[in-house]
């Protein structure tokens, strides 16, 4: 080989170096591909790696986990549904049981809709086997996956090892060709300067390849402990994919033994919902049968009344055609009736008629026949009335009973006087038990004479505090003669008010010591007179003696009341004067006939006479001796006006007493007079008692004349003589009377009572 300069040298060597050189690079460019290749493998199957890991690692197993916790949790609360749902099978039958027997069609719906939900439960418990199964199947699936690429990670592994047992191979080679460079000749060392001057090129580039290449193994250790890790995990998904799996097949177990005593439930629920529905079968047949029966029964019926459904169609439409005629029948029928109507309220218009003549006929005749009947019982009456013995007539042998009664004849009363029994007949003796009304009674023909126009006199008789003022007045609460006379003649007058007009006025008085006074009057001290009318009827009329209207029987609550107003302001000891005088009720009843134009009047006196008893002429003086006095004059005067009458006398002597000439008109001739007689039942009252007994009994047998009435159209009566005084005072006029004396005639001087007056003038009050 030819010496060279070091230039020319360096030349060859330069050429000679280029080779190495070329040869070195050659050497390096030969690698680097291979080192590209192997960094891109190793890059690609770390995304391999990465991609596995994704589609394998944690994440999807913790879903797949999660997953099956979710469904486990879903199952679990399943079963608890299905253990509630068999536990309400269960108390269900009980209830069934009790409920028994239940209507069939309810027991169907319930076992209808068990089985629903039974197949329901199945139908999910199939789902979700099938699900599990496809989990299953899912997880098989994935394992096998996993199985793969572990597989695949093994292959690639054993290649990256294969590659890096290459790589290390060729770089030992590189540098057994480097070392073997170096250990060349000197002249050669010109080269290998060379090569030295171009070597730590390669030795960087082998450097970096050594870095690379480490780098490279660290990654590759790196992606092992990686694969390591997902190992491991693999193997803790596995254990929790076998748990799962144990817990799913323990479950399932669960859930086949619920299905199992489900289909127990089910099956003891449709023996029982077969036995209801046997039962109800049975019973359902039962009424069936029955149904059939009465369907026959109706069906029989109806056959029966399909001919009388018939017949009522037919009805219906013959009465339909009437219907269609009823009109015109109806307003010919109602043309009938109203002419028929007609005729009738004529007839019954005649008949009226015809039976109003009766009514006053018979009215006539009751009032004769009721006149016969008080003229049959006597024109003087006489009653006893024995009251009961009261606290007043305190106690002892004095307050003993000496008053007995016959119990077959209520005329008799027996007296036990010092000791011998007396006994007297009157017309009628009222025990100590009769009450108001009972006495009313007796005296109510007398008062209702009064309306047909004759004159009454009712008279108490007693001793003191033998009755006589709760006899004539009573208490607010059981009335006496007084208001029970009035409310009747009310009662009467308004019964007669279609033929009759009435008119009654009442007046009070009190004759004291033979002084008549007004109870009514303003001025009650005031002596008032009786006079003559001047007109020569000879009646009597007292000037100044009040007379107030009354129409109802709160006008008389209203004079009564008066009255003692009037008694009471005037005397300081009421009860000791009124015991001491003779208290007067009159009442004038005028009346006239609308039809014909008769008037009458008629008087009732109703007299509550002073007390009968005797003062021991050594025991009373003074004002107290000359009452009793007057008294006696004038119940003595009563007497004798009676006896006068009793005996026919000619001289009857009225004016003996104030009171006898007051009441001249209604003791004499027709009129009509009641004496009560009061009678004290106690022992030390049987000397006064017998005193008025015997006073009552004289009474009793006189005899007034027939009655007649006292009417315009009245036929006289002369059977007695009464006295009359012809001598005639003029009437004194008085601002308070409200009687003025009319005009008449005097017929007779000796008669004041039978005046014949022209209708419609007015006339004097009687007294
Ligand atoms: P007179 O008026 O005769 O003096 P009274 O009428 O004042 O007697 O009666 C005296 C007492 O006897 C009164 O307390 C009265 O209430 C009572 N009395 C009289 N008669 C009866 C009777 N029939 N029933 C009940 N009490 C009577
Ligand atoms: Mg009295």
């Amino acid at each position: 080989m030819p010496l060279r300069t070091p230039g020319e040298h360096s030349c060859n060597d330069c050429i000679t170096a280029q080779e190495a050189d070329s040869h070195t690079s050659l050497n390096l460019a030969n690698y680097s591909p291979m080192v590209e290749n192997l960094k891109e493998k190793l890059i690609s199957q770390a995304q391999e790696v990465s991609r596995l890991r994704s589609e394998l690692g944690g994440t999807d197993l913790e879903k797949l986990r999660d997953r099956l916790t979710v469904e486990n949790e879903r199952l679990r609360q399943e079963l608890r549904r299905c253990e509630a749902e068999l536990q309400g099978l269960r108390a269900q039958p009980a209830v069934a049981a009790a409920a028994a027997p239940c209507p069939g069609c309810e027991h169907s719906q319930e076992s209808a809709q068990l089985r629903d939900k039974l197949s329901q439960l199945q139908l999910e418990v199939a789902e979700n086997k099938g699900v599990l199964s496809e989990l299953n199947l899912e997880v098989q699936q994935k394992t096998d996956r996993l199985a793969e690429v572990e597989l695949r990670l093994k292959d690639c592994l054993a290649e990256k090892a294969q590659e890096e047992e290459r790589l290390s191979r060729r770089l030992r080679d590189s540098h057994e060709t480097i070392a073997s460079l170096r250990a060349q000749s000197p002249p050669v060392k010109y080269v290998i300067k060379t090569v030295e001057v171009e070597s730590p090129k390669t030795r960087q580039a082998l450097s970096e390849s050594q870095a690379r290449n480490q780098h490279l193994q660290e990654q590759v250790a790196m992606q092992r402990q990686v694969l390591k890790e997902m190992e491991q995990q693999l193997q803790s998904s596995h254990q929790l994919t076998t748990q799962l799996r144990a817990q799913i097949a323990m479950y399932e177990a669960e859930l086949e033994r619920a299905h199992g005593q489900m289909l127990e439930e089910m099956q003891s629920l449709e023996e029982d919902k077969n036995r209801a529905i046997e039962e109800a079968f049975a019973r359902a047949q039962v009424e069936m049968k029955a149904v059939h029966e009465n369907l026959a029964g109706v069906r029989t019926n109806l056959l029966t009344l399909q001919p009388a459904l018939r017949t009522l169609t037919n009805d219906y439409n013959g009465l339909k055609r009437q219907v269609r005629g009823f009109p015109l029948l109806l307003q010919e029928a109602l043309r009938s009736v109203k002419a028929e109507i007609g005729q009738a309220i004529e007839e019954v218009n005649s008949n009226n008629q015809e039976l109003l003549r009766k009514y006053r006929r018979e009215l006539q005749l009751r009032k004769k026949c009721h006149n016969e009947l008080v003229r049959l019982k006597g024109n003087i009456r006489v009653i006893a009335r024995v009251r009961p013995v009261t606290k007043e007539d305190g106690e002892g042998p004095e307050a003993t009973n000496a008053v007995t009664f016959d119990p077959d004849d209520d005329s008799i009363i027996h007296l036990l006087h010092k000791g011998k029994p007396v006994s007297f007949e009157l017309d009628k003796v009222f025990s100590p038990w009769a009450s108001q009304q009972d006495v009313f009674q007796e005296v109510q023909a007398l008062v209702t004479s009064c309306i047909d126009g004759f004159n009454v006199c009712i008279f108490a008789y007693g001793q003191t505090g033998a009755g006589k003022t709760y006899t004539m007045e009573g208490t607010p609460e059981n009335p006496g003669i007084n208001q029970r006379a009035l409310q009747l003649l009310f009662s009467e007058v308004q019964e007669k008010a279609s033929d009759w007009e009435y008119n009654i006025t009442v007046s009070a008085a009190e004759i004291y010591n033979e002084v008549l006074r007004d109870l009514l009057g303003k001025e009650p001290q005031e002596k008032l007179e009786i006079r003559l009318c001047p007109d020569g009827s000879g009646q009597l009329y007292v000037p100044g003696l009040t007379e107030f209207r009354v129409q109802s029987v709160d006008d008389i609550n209203k004079v009564f009341e008066f009255g003692h107003t009037n008694r009471t302001t005037e005397f300081t000891n009421l009860n000791e004067h009124s015991s001491r005088s003779h208290a007067l009720l009159i009442v004038t009843v005028r009346g006239t006939d609308c039809s014909t134009g008769l008037r009458t009047t008629g008087k009732l006196n109703l007299v509550d006479l002073a007390g009968s008893e005797r003062v021991g002429k050594s025991g009373a003086e003074g004002s107290r001796l000359r009452e009793a006095q007057h008294i006696n004059k004038s119940l003595s005067a009563l007497g004798d006006v009676i006896a006068a009458l009793r005996s026919r006398q000619g001289h009857v002597p009225f004016r003996n007493s104030k009171l006898t000439y007051l009441l001249q008109d209604s003791l004499s001739g027709d009129s009509k007079t009641l004496m009560v007689v009061q009678v004290s039942p106690v022992e030390k009252n049987t000397s006064e008692t017998l005193y008025s007994l015997k006073f009552a009994e004289r009474v009793r047998s006189v005899e007034l004349g027939p009655g007649a009435r006292r009417t315009e159209l009245g036929s006289w009566s002369s059977q007695e003589h009464l006295e009359w005084e012809p001598a005639c005072q003029a009437p004194q006029p008085s601002a308070r009377a409200h009687s003025a004396p009319g005009s008449g005639t005097t017929s007779r001087a000796g008669s004041i009572r039978r005046k014949l007056q022209p209708s419609g003038k007015s006339r004097p009050l009687p007294v």
